[in-house]
């Protein structure tokens, strides 16, 4: 990390920041600031200087135009979910964490909208909407803990992007603080808007370094009235990937097609103290096919049964009942706790075309053979979305800091080599920066340099995140 210059939260700012906030929302105290200095990526820890927890939108713009003002630099938090360590304030500064602005506005059911405030738990809202027969699919694994504004900033995904699409498809319209405490809105409760540059998509994906965002508008949708899932293992990882577009070439959208080898089912069961049958199989498929008409699902898992036997697959698991379902998802959305329990690791988020997921996988193992470290790959096929989890487990320090890098970079450099690129869903945020330039050219990454620029001119919004850091000249 490049050393940049700001200016640290003296007693007088942070009396500034009391009168803007209210003292009981401005936190100092260590266990705050060992909270607030991590989130999930790795063992990461940067320790703010003090953490703001404003509970409107203006009080997140009198703090941004104390920052602006002081030159102090401001990493806005959500549920601190992150895998990029996107919400890691690099700089010390502010924290400002959005979690007490988490009420559900508006449910409007004339207009299938909900207008939210950042700091809404996703799960809680999907909840919410539910209850009168609507729909907010986009459901990152971390969907009990993870907040709006994160799953906006990291523009996430989850199971249900292959058939629904992920978060940007349905935010239309963000009121969002800019660094120097500027309010600005976009877009609304609207279908359409080709008015302009699109702020709203600019600001999601960002990071935090553009905006803080302080209002969502949401699209929602009829929620499906029946829903079936399936379990199928494969003999082979080329079969179960192979699988994959031959469900989508026969015209079927499942709501959800996942894919876990052998070895993420297995740690999955060990840290749940569960049984998944056919855990032996070298990986599985967990497919979730949803409708309005019971029969026409029925017909369609018969379809996807067949196609993948045709596949080779070696047997299919109906799980029909809600608390079977439960039980599967509950397997898949461990995955990745169940992973950073056993060892030391770090977490890649590839994604290419879907036609492209078998030289993907079978590439990412190749690699990982040549540099003697376990992969467990499990996560989106039917978005061509892989996670990548390298595990140090009992290699020496020595070899994981002299191998760990180059394996990443071949992995990346195959990704983008098969029409891909290095984060589908995760972000780029702090952990991943560094590899940017193997998704970018030189040009590309200056255009965005400016862009930075042109939102936020001193860098005090979320600084050091996904730009890579400059050549020391
Ligand atoms: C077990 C587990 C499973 C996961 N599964 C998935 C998955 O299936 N799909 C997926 O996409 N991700 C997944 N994730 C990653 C993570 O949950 C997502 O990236 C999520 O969107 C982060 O949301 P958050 O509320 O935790 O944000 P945080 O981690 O708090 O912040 C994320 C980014 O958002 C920025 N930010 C926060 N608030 C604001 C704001 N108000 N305005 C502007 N920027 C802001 C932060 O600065 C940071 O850069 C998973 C993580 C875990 C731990």
């Amino acid at each position: 990390m490049t050393a940049k210059k700001f200016n640290p939260v003296t007693k007088q700012v942070l009396s500034r920041l009391c009168e803007a906030v209210g003292a009981d929302n401005v936190r100092t105290d260590r266990e705050a600031l060992e909270i607030y200095g991590s989130d999930e990526t790795e063992d990461f820890v940067f320790p703010p200087e003090v953490v703001v927890l404003p509970t409107d939108a203006d009080a997140v713009s009198r703090v941004m135009q104390i920052a602006w003002e002081e030159e102090i630099a401001v990493t806005p938090r959500a549920g601190g979910t992150g895998l990029s360590g996107g919400a890691l304030p690099l700089y010390g500064g502010i924290v400002l964490a959005i979690e007490r602005l988490d009420r559900i506005l508006e449910i409007d059911t004339d207009n299938l909208m909900a207008v939210v405030e950042p700091g809404v738990i996703t799960q809680e809202l999907q909840e919410a909407v539910e209850k009168v027969g609507l729909y907010y699919p986009p459901d990152p694994a971390s969907r009990g803990s993870c907040r709006l504004a994160g799953n906006l900033a990291e523009s996430a995904g989850g199971p249900h992007a292959v058939k629904y699409g992920i978060t940007k498809d349905y935010v239309t319209g963000i009121e969002a603080v800019l660094a120097d405490g500027t309010v600005v809105h976009h877009g609304g409760k609207l279908l359409k808007n080709a008015t302009g540059y699109n702020l709203t998509q600019l600001i999601i994906g960002s990071e935090g370094t553009l905006a803080v965002i302080t209002k969502i508008y949401l699209k929602l949708i009829p929620l499906p009235r029946y829903k079936t899932m399936l379990l199928v293992p494969f003999p082979t990882l080329e079969s179960a990937a192979r699988t994959v577009p031959a469900i989508m070439n026969a015209g079927i959208t499942p709501a959800v097609l996942e894919f876990m080898e052998q070895d993420a089912i297995r740690i999955s069961e060990r840290h749940l103290s569960i049984s998944i049958p056919n855990s032996d199989a070298a990986a599985q498929l967990l497919i979730e096919l949803d409708g309005d008409d019971e029969a026409s699902i029925h017909h369609l898992a018969e379809r996807v049964c067949e196609i993948a036997m045709e596949q080779g697959a070696s047997d299919v698991l109906l799980a029909e009942s809600s608390a079977k379902q439960q039980e599967l998802w509950n397997m898949r959305r461990a995955a990745g706790e169940a992973v950073k329990s056993l060892s030391v690791y770090k977490e890649e988020d590839t994604v290419v075309p879907r036609n492209q997921i078998v030289p993907l996988l079978l590439g990412v193992k190749e690699i990982a053979r040549r540099y003697g470290i376990k992969t467990v790959c499990y996560g989106h096929a039917g978005d061509g979305n892989l996670h990548v989890n390298i595990l140090k487990m009992d290699m020496s320090d020595e070899d994981w800091k002299n191998n760990l890098d180059p394996a990443i970079v071949e992995m990346f450099e195959l990704t983008v080599s098969l029409g891909g690129t290095i984060s589908g869903e995760h972000g780029i945020g702090y952990s991943q920066k560094k590899y940017l330039p193997v998704a970018f050219s030189p040009e590309e990454i200056d255009l965005m340099r400016r862009l930075k620029a042109a939102f936020d001119p001193k860098g005090i919004l979320n600084p050091g995140k996904i730009l890579p850091d400059p050549e020391p000249s």
